[in-house]
């Protein structure tokens, strides 16, 4: 940036940098409110079962309707967030809607899965984690055993101790933990064994070259090994095959989630997901 360079140094500025500032600066000043229009929304992407091909989970996945652009990417906007001091409110509101839309989910008689909601790097450090899970939990009434937080691995990785505590917390709450993008960090083993965790979900570029001829299959049959070593499921993300299912299968992955069975879908049309073999 042309202010880490100081005062004295210049640098030039054409036609299109200046376009992509202020667009960039005009998404700020709506993201600012964007909570209270009520332009974010939910979509959810099932999680599916390898042995009985039923969905087991749901991934609470957030959109912003923004009423120009259209629909914009969390890649997009959570670090924007982050970088304006929203992160914690737009990441409560992500929280208490999901755990909301998984109760009355409940509520309708439909097979109990559970909800997992990515929370980032910056919540996790700043916000009051507990506090929030558990005022999410008590308004909307679902039981703990029914929510599961991802987490990415640099999250997880920064500030141990702190972490270790945080998750410990949580965990005694009866939540469920898993560690996000797996493989795209720099986990310590010895850190990992430590962490209260149930799941790694194996980071979709790994996922993505299963089947060509690249080091895919090795990485993802390593984090397997890995998860299972260390009494934990392994989730596949970002599955758009059936020969990927199939690798997966026969390594012995719990779980996959990914295009193949179903793009992230509204609430509404997920329900038809429920009580079917999807595999
Ligand atoms: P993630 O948690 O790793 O979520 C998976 C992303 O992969 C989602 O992108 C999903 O739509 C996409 N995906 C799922 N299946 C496939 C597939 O088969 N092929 C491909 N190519 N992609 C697939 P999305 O929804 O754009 O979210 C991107 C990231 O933004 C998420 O990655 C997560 O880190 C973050 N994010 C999303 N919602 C929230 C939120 O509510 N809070 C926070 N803090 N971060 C969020
Ligand atoms: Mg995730
Ligand atoms: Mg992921
Ligand atoms: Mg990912």
């Amino acid at each position: 940036r042309a202010k880490d360079l100081g005062r004295n140094s210049y640098q030039l500025y054409t036609p299109a940098m200046n376009a992509r500032s202020f667009e960039r600066l005009s998404m700020e000043a709506s993201l600012r409110h964007a909570l209270s229009r009520h332009e974010f929304t939910l979509v959810y992407q099932g999680k599916i079962d390898l042995n009985s091909g039923r969905m087991s989970g749901v991934e609470a996945l957030a959109r912003w309707r923004h009423p120009e652009m259209g629909l914009v990417s969390p890649v997009e906007f959570i670090p924007l967030a982050e970088n304006m001091g929203l992160i914690s409110e737009i990441g409560a509101w992500v929280l208490k809607a999901a755990c909301r839309q998984c109760q009355s989910w409940h509520e309708l008689g439909l097979p109990r899965v559970r909800m997992a909601v990515n929370v980032s790097t910056l919540q996790f450090r700043e916000g009051d984690v507990v506090e929030l899970v558990k005022q999410a939990l008590d308004e909307s009434g679902l039981p703990p055993q029914y929510l599961e937080l991802e987490i990415t691995e640099s999250v997880l990785m920064q500030r141990v101790e702190e972490n270790a505590q945080v998750l410990q917390e949580l965990r005694a709450m009866g939540i469920h933990i898993s560690i996000d993008d797996f493989g795209t960090g720099y986990s310590s083993l010895s850190y990992l064994k430590r962490m209260p965790i149930d799941a790694l979900k194996i980071d979709r570029s790994f996922v993505n070259d299963i089947t060509e001829d690249g080091d895919g299959a090795a990485i993802v049959s390593t984090i397997i090994n890995l998860a299972h070593n260390l009494k934990l499921r392994a989730v596949a993300e970002g599955v758009e095959t059936q020969e990927q299912a199939d690798f997966l299968r026969e390594r012995g992955c719990d779980e996959i989630q990914g295009f193949l069975v179903s793009r992230p879908v509204s609430g509404e049309d997920l329900v038809s997901l429920f009580d079917r073999n999807l595999l």
